[in-house]
C-alpha cells in the first residue's frame, strides 16, 4: 500500500475558539459505531450530557440553533474539554483531514473548507511536495479500473507541474505572472 501526504500535512493545528467559522455548526455530525458504543457506556456527568445531546436514532449529534449541542458559548467542544481528544468521534478527530482511497493507495489531504487549513495552504512560500511511503499491505477493489486510474494520475501530475514548475514562456506565466524573468 502506498501512502501520500502533502509536505505541510502535519503542520496543521486546529485553532479551536480562535476560529471565526467553526466546523461544529451548520451540519449534523454523524458518529461512527465505535464512538456510539463508547458514548452509550459513559455513566458519569459527561454520559448524562451525551444522553441528551446525541440523536441515538440517527447516530449524530443534536443541534441547537444550527450548532452542535456540545459546542459551548466559548466555541469549545464540551466532549473535548471534559474527556480529551480520545472521546471525540472519528469525524471530529479527523476533520479537516481527508483521505482518498484507491486500490493499494491512500492519499491524505487537508480540506480547504477549514479556514486554518486554507491559511496554511494558501500561505505556502514554496511549491507543494508530496511525500510517499509504502508498506507490504495489498488490497483488491473488484471495480478498480487501473487503465483509467493511470491516465488520470498522468493528467494530474501534468496539471500540478503547471503550477509548481513555472518556466519561461509557460502558458500560465502570462496569466498569473509566474516566473522571475521578463
Ligand atoms: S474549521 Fe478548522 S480551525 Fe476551525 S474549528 Fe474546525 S478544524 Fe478548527
Amino acid at each position: 500500500m502506498q501512502f501520500t501526504i502533502p509536505h505541510y500535512y502535519h503542520s496543521f493545528r486546529c485553532i479551536a475558539d480562535r476560529c471565526s467559522d467553526t466546523c461544529c455548526a451548520g451540519w449534523a455530525i454523524m458518529i461512527d459505531d465505535q464512538s456510539i458504543k463508547k458514548y452509550r457506556a459513559q455513566t458519569d456527568a459527561l454520559g448524562e450530557k451525551l444522553l441528551n445531546g446525541v440523536d441515538w436514532k440517527k447516530g449524530c449529534f443534536k443541534q441547537k440553533s444550527g450548532r452542535c449541542a456540545f459546542l459551548n458559548e466559548a466555541n469549545l467542544c464540551d466532549i473535548y474539554s471534559d474527556a480529551g481528544p480520545s472521546m471525540l468521534c472519528k469525524t471530529c478527530r479527523q476533520y479537516p483531514r481527508h483521505t482518498e482511497e484507491y486500490e493499494d493507495v491512500r492519499e491524505f489531504s487537508l480540506s480547504m473548507s477549514c479556514e486554518e487549513a486554507a491559511r496554511l495552504i494558501l500561505g505556502l512560500k514554496e511549491p507543494v511536495r508530496f511525500l510517499t511511503k509504502e508498506d507490504d499491505r495489498e488490497e483488491t477493489y473488484p471495480e478498480f479500473d487501473f487503465f483509467l486510474f493511470s491516465k488520470l494520475m498522468d493528467i494530474r501530475e501534468e496539471v500540478i507541474s503547471l503550477f509548481t514548475e513555472p518556466k519561461q514562456g509557460h502558458p500560465l506565466k502570462s496569466v498569473y505572472g509566474f516566473g522571475s524573468g521578463p
